[in-house]
């Protein structure tokens, strides 16, 4: 594989597989498989997306290698990532990490809120990431530093959202509520309202002005939700049962929902088709969940602690994967790169056809956004922008594939490319 020069266009790919979830209707099989497919491109956007023909020479070769569209963080912790060095939990579990969050704050400068974020981005972005949401912590109902230094940051090639993670208890009252979302509304677009909901805030009123304001001022919500496996979590199946009987504006994605998996198979089943009707998109996030749920010292776990993926998908829910924290209090490892998530994705929910069909759980930007125009990535008039893999197949992907090319609209910007199958084949 000869490999196309670093940042100079090219007219586009030849010979490149994608996912059948990506394709569109018809697209011709051979032996089972989606034949591979030729992308034109023509000033950073794709102009066409073709089965594969013969004697494209003026596209750069890809050889058959797997590809997707550029990959998403839906659930991210800028202002939290990479202080597990100074700052370590004292015992495992959720509330010992936000202990020692809190007192890591203490080194939560410009400078350190800026450097670490900086330093997840540039992860993200070479691992083919063009999307992410992070969420921020807010400590009282006005913004926090790393709000506003966060919002500076972004890079070139990297879509950055930013949710206003406030705990539920300062949405009780109504004014104060109404006071952060307008808050948010006026700090530029990309910006979320978000809460943590869990049955030790339970507060039905205060989840009542959350979703009011969040209507008056337009915003979307991202919330985490049910981060317990507590069958008397609430806050599921409460925001079913309040969509259906009042209209939201927005749209809304639900973190978490670990409790989904401790109640009845009934219980869930109702949730899952009401959140469904609703089109609130489910985010799994199962490497901190694996982590943080059913934690105790000296003890294996008994429970995944993951939501029910596969019901819901099975319900019609938008679903994506998250890693959620990377190097902090709440998980010391993760990683900004979604191949990681999926990986343990597929052993910790048993996931099968992991390219061809679940490799859109870490791409579908239409869940994240709700947007219901958004059509599928790659098609003509979408940004060249994807991701190749040289020496993966679509049987053991997405494990050993690191290695990796990134196309930025239409040009080279990263690449990482010590396969052994490489080093043969250059
Ligand atoms: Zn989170």
């Amino acid at each position: 594989m000869n490999m196309p020069t670093p940042d100079s266009a090219i007219n586009g790919i030849a010979n490149v597989r994608l996912p059948a979830w990506l394709l569109p209707a018809g697209w011709p099989l051979q032996a089972g498989e989606p034949l591979m497919a030729d992308l034109r491109f023509d000033a950073g956007k794709i102009s066409s997306l073709q089965p594969a023909r013969a004697g494209q020479t003026d596209l750069w070769d890809a050889c058959g290698a797997l590809a997707l569209p550029g990959l998403t963080e839906p659930h991210a912790h800028l202002d939290k990532t990479f202080t597990i060095g100074r700052s370590r939990p004292p015992r495992p579990g959720l509330l010992a990490a936000i202990e020692t969050m809190h007192q890591d704050r203490q080194h939560w400068t410009a400078e350190d809120l800026r450097q670490r974020a900086r330093k997840g981005l540039d992860l993200a972005a070479a691992n083919g990431v063009t999307r992410l949401r992070t969420h921020i912590d807010w400590f009282e109902g006005t913004p926090p530093l790393a709000w506003r230094e966060l919002a500076d940051i972004a890079m070139p090639g990297v879509t950055l959202e930013r949710v206003a993670l406030a705990p539920l208890s300062f949405f009780a009252d109504a004014e104060a509520a109404d006071l952060i979302a307008r808050t948010v509304a006026e700090s530029g677009k990309d910006c979320l309202l978000g809460g943590f909901i869990h049955s030790s805030n339970w507060d039905p009123a205060a989840m009542t002005h959350l979703m009011r304001s969040a209507s008056r001022w337009q915003l979307n919500l991202d919330l985490h939700i049910d981060e317990e496996l507590s069958p008397v979590a609430h806050g599921l199946s409460w925001l079913a049962d309040n969509l259906t009987e009042n209209k939201f504006s927005g749209h809304i994605c639900c973190s978490h929902g670990c409790a989904l998996a401790c109640g009845s198979e009934q219980q869930a089943q109702e949730v899952l088709s009401l959140l469904a009707a609703q089109r609130v998109t489910l985010i799994a996030l199962p490497m901190t969940n694996l982590l943080l749920q059913d934690a105790v010292t000296g003890r294996t776990p008994r429970q995944r602690g993951i939501t029910l993926l596969k019901e819901a998908q099975a319900a019609g829910v938008p679903l994506l994967l998250g890693c959620d924290n990377v190097q902090d209090a709440f998980c010391p490892a993760g990683s900004y790169d979604p191949l990681d998530t999926l990986s343990c994705a597929l052993f910790a929910l048993q996931l099968d056809n992991l390219f061809d069909q679940h490799s859109r759980l870490i791409c579908d930007v239409a869940a994240l956004t709700g947007d219901t125009q958004t059509g599928l990535p790659l098609a003509a008039g979408s940004a060249a922008s994807l991701v190749i893999f040289p020496g993966s197949d679509p049987l053991t992907w997405p494990l050993n594939s690191a290695a990796r090319l990134v196309f930025h609209h239409g040009r080279l910007t990263h690449q990482r490319t010590w396969n052994e199958d490489l080093s043969h084949e250059s």
